[in-house]
């Protein structure tokens, strides 16, 4: 099988962090925090070394928290519905969020009666319009604003920095999801403007799925949103005041953990993202090679990680079908879990895009094979 929907989650990981979990699971899987003895010590340990290497990893200042979950779309929800919004707030979000996002301001919407408003793209490059949203901010007060980084879609890096920097003109909560960027393209919590950073253990960071959460940069309050166990104060009924304790509550995923932590030792930022930009630019490249094949590419020093494409004349879904059945080759087809960027693809009459995503593990010869496939699909090969 060739694998290509490393943006799904990425495959295969690093050796060392299959040792680890196998480790993990058959030594360490105690519960950590909730006993006196030896081995839920070292499970703790193992814990705040993993938290260690990843505040190191966004060079955060030295009073951030890092909160464990089993997984972004729970910090993200952790976050949104801990803030202490109130009826009439707007809550900027980017037309390139994931689910994770969009369903959880949507239900904010509902429960809280806050506004979502969508960030303005420029129409002809589908970029963020700075200049529109400084605009939009001095009408609509942002109280929130929660970006991705990378778009799973397009593979649009957005200017984060940028959008954040204008959101703090206002002291609006800046909230990052970087389920697509962490581990790839730099994520330094000292210069993106971020009060939030988000994480996915199983995506760009290649550890194991069942843990992600969220890096409390700036100490701002979020009330407690999940509650439960946390091996501590038990007989209060509250959950405990301080962070990462207040957000982390049930037992924490040890073996994900030990893995999370084997694959922050295989981090280099720099040579993954310029081995991912490489292999990305020669599938744009190659693809373009091919009538019939429809690109979604944003400007080009401003994409890393995956192409959207279709296929005249086919449903996204039946190109994945058919990579799949007749080449072996994995992608993802559809909407990818983002509702807002499809009305600006204008994808709809494919049912979404074709997404090829590239990963650590990928070679040239797999792009070679991929396009070679599709290229035999519209009968051009
Ligand atoms: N955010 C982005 C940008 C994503 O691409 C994804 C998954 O594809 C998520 C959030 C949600 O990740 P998970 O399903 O691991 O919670």
């Amino acid at each position: 099988m060739i694998y290509l929907d490393n943006a799904a989650t990425t495959f295969p990981k690093p050796e060392s962090v299959y040792q680890a979990v196998e480790y993990a699971n058959r030594n360490l899987s105690f519960n950590a925090g909730r006993g006196s003895y030896k081995l839920a010590r070292e499970a703790t340990k193992l814990i705040d070394e993993t938290k260690g290497k990843l505040l190191s990893l966004v060079d955060a200042p030295g009073s951030a928290k890092v909160v464990f979950t089993p997984s972004i779309t729970i910090a993200i929800n952790e976050i949104l519905n801990g803030l202490s919004l109130v009826p009439g707030d707007n809550i900027y979000v980017s037309p390139y969020e994931h689910n994770a996002v969009a369903r959880t301001v949507h239900l904010l919407c509902k429960k809280k009666n806050v506004q979502v408003i969508e960030i303005p793209l420029d129409r002809e490059t589908l970029e963020i319009d700075v200049e529109r949203l400084k605009y939009l901010f001095s009408k609509k007060i942002p109280a929130c604003v929660c970006c991705t980084h990378v778009s799973n879609v397009t593979g649009y890096i957005l200017p984060v920095e940028q959008i954040f920097r204008l959101a703090k003109q206002y002291s609006a909560v800046t909230v990052l999801d970087t389920a697509q960027s962490m581990g790839v393209v730099e994520v330094n919590a000292k210069k993106i403007g971020a009060d939030f950073i988000a994480f996915a253990g199983h995506k760009t960071l290649y550890g194991p799925m069942g843990i992600g959460g969220f890096i409390d940069v700036n100490g701002i309050k979020l009330n407690g949103f999940i509650v439960g166990g946390t091996g501590s104060d038990s007989l209060n009924l509250e959950m405990p005041e301080k962070s990462p304790e207040k957000h982390e509550s049930s037992s924490q995923n040890i073996v994900a953990i030990a893995g999370l932590r084997a694959a922050l030792d295989e981090v280099h930022v720099k040579e993954f993202y310029e081995d991912e930009k490489r292999l990305t630019e020669y599938l744009i490249q190659e693809l373009q090679k091919i009538d019939d094949v429809t690109l979604y590419l944003p400007p080009e020093n401003v994409r890393v990680g995956m192409v959207s494409l279709n296929v005249e004349g086919y449903k996204a879904e039946d190109i994945g079908l058919i990579l799949d059945e007749d080449y072996d080759i994995a992608v993802r087809t559809g909407y990818h879990c983002a509702p807002f960027v499809h009305k600006w693809l204008k994808d709809e009459d494919y049912a979404g895009t074709v997404r090829v995503s590239v990963g650590r593990f990928v070679r040239t010869e797999d792009i070679d094979s991929v396009v070679r496939a599709i290229g035999e699909i519209v009968g051009e090969i």
